[in-house]
């Protein structure tokens, strides 16, 4: 194990249970299926994939609020289900959560500044007075004012909501920030501003950041590294130029083609998130599971199972024709994209200015 790596994640598998009728055996829903990868000190690591491929699920198993149905996972060279309860605390107050709805995720009968302080308390970290000033002092850095600190969420919108959400994942010095789709309930006109806050702070506070998201336009402004999941499993990871510049999956091509719009508003083109088709039971095949959707498949995807490979340094892909793919299908439509993901972004910004 190198020692930058603050998590890792050995072979992890989480299945829900379904209901079995008296027709039909319930089947397992296999939300997470053997994934393995290392988050490195200091980095942003997002997770990609289309409504259900099992992005938070795989959160919920990195903050401890899930057990793994096998696999593990290490902190600090701890494994995050072995801990005592004294552990199990401080893990709690390292890893914070960012969730997408900033509307239902704060308390609404608690202050601002009583949201804000609230961690601190629980971990009875200051006095008083010193837990104010904290209070105080994150308000501005998230762009609030603290004389607005005995206002209640209702009082904010969205972006402003987020902001104090922010705030207080911030309040007790986390190491590691878990942005679960942290603007994609946002209007458009601020979520520019909420990923450049999101940015600053990482580098501010020393952080850590896993960023799930389906906005590739996102992904790519803020990420080091990516890892692409389909039906639970890890299907392309590496870093982030890597995998914009030279797609290796079928998968991640598909994903990267629905955002060659530069307009987010665009509603034909722009990716969303789509629900997996539930006539493919990809758990039922043998061999790759994006075989049934993928256009270059060949008799042996069925049959054969995919691994993820290494196909350059810092890439994995677990297609088995990954260097032939990324090779043909990409470079013809790749000048376009890298061009309308940077256009989108500053799209994001003008929208941003203007709202402000
Ligand atoms: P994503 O965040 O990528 O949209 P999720 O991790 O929420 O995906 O879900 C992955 C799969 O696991 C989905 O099929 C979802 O229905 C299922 N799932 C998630 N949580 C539960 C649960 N508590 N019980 C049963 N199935 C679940
Ligand atoms: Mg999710």
């Amino acid at each position: 194990m190198l020692t930058n790596h603050i998590l890792e994640i050995e072979n992890i598998q989480k299945h829900f249970s379904t209901h079995s009728t008296w027709l039909k055996k319930g089947e397992p829903v296999k939300a997470v299926e053997h994934v393995s990868l290392s988050i490195n000190r200091g980095e942003t690591l997002a997770i990609v994939g289309e409504s259900g491929s099992g992005k938070s699920t795989l959160a919920r198993l990195i903050m401890g609020l899930l057990k793994p149905t096998s696999g593990a996972i290490y902190y600090n060279k701890s494994d995050i289900n072995q801990l005592s309860k004294a552990q199990k605390k401080e893990l709690c107050k390292d890893i914070q959560f960012i969730f997408q709805d900033p509307y239902s995720s704060l308390n609404p009968a608690m202050t601002v500044g009583a949201l804000i302080t609230e961690p601190l308390k629980v971990h009875a970290i200051g006095n008083k007075s010193s837990q104010k000033a904290r209070m105080q002092d994150l308000m501005r850095r998230v762009g609030l004012q603290p004389e607005h600190a005995a206002r209640f969420p209702h009082e904010f919108s969205g972006g402003q909501r987020q902001r104090i959400a922010i705030a207080r994942a911030l309040a007790i010095d986390p190491k590691i920030i878990i942005a679960d789709e942290p603007v994609s309930a946002l209007d458009v006109s601020v979520q520019a501003q909420i990923i450049n806050l999101l940015q600053s702070l990482k580098i501010e506070f020393n952080l850590t950041m896993v960023l799930i998201s389906h906005d590739l336009s996102v992904v790519h402004h803020m990420a080091d590294r990516i890892g692409v999941m389909y039906h639970g499993k890890l299907i392309e990871f590496g870093d982030c130029e890597a995998i914009f510049s030279k797609p290796s999956h079928p998968y991640t091509q598909t994903l990267l083609r629905a955002i060659l719009s530069p307009y987010p508003d665009d509603k034909k083109n722009h990716f969303q998130e789509n629900k997996p088709n539930l006539e493919i039971k990809p758990h039922i095949h043998t061999g790759c599971i994006f075989h049934s959707r993928c256009e270059f498949a060949k008799l042996n995807c069925s049959t054969d199972p995919q691994k993820l490979q290494r196909v350059a340094d810092n890439q994995f892909s677990a297609c088995s024709y990954a260097a032939e793919i990324a090779e043909a299908s990409f470079s013809a439509i790749k000048p376009s994209f890298s061009k309308n993901v940077e256009e989108r972004f500053k799209i994001l910004n003008r929208h941003n200015n203007n709202a402000s």
